[in-house]
């Protein structure tokens, strides 16, 4: 459960920099414990990462949490669609595909290519419901 939301925050997009509502409230967490979150962009998505071995500027092993935090807006992971890995990519895709088939058909044809491949993927889905 939260409490006491700040919702008056901002954060911009880490990859156009349009600015988003930022919440940030503490958390009580199923073991009881208290964690405070920074970083929830409205109309986007937030990433963190605690570095990693095989990067060149971030990984600081320091044992105390040290990290990233980065929001992305849900326009900038739509247009880029494409790169998106990881088991909920067939949810990003769908939504692409309700909320700006027609711009990315125009945009250019390798993503027209990308939709009509995904249409036909969920039309078959569709069929075999
Ligand atoms: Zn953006």
């Amino acid at each position: 459960m939260s409490e006491g939301i700040d919702t008056e925050g901002k954060i911009e997009c880490f990859c156009c920099g349009k600015e988003l509502t930022n919440w940030a409230y503490d958390v009580t967490l199923r073991n009881g414990g208290r964690s405070f979150v920074s970083v929830h962009p409205m109309g986007g998505l937030h990433f963190e990462t605690y570095g990693h071995y095989g990067s060149r500027i971030f990984d600081p092993m320091d044992g105390k949490g040290t990290k990233l935090d980065i929001a992305i807006c849900d326009e900038c992971i739509i247009e880029k669609v494409k790169r998106v890995h990881g088991t909920g990519f067939n949810h990003v895709r769908e939504a692409a595909l309700e909320e700006n088939v027609e711009y990315k058909k125009e945009k250019d044809a390798e993503d027209a290519w990308l939709i009509e491949a995904i249409e036909t993927q969920l039309k078959e889905l569709d069929n075999n419901d």
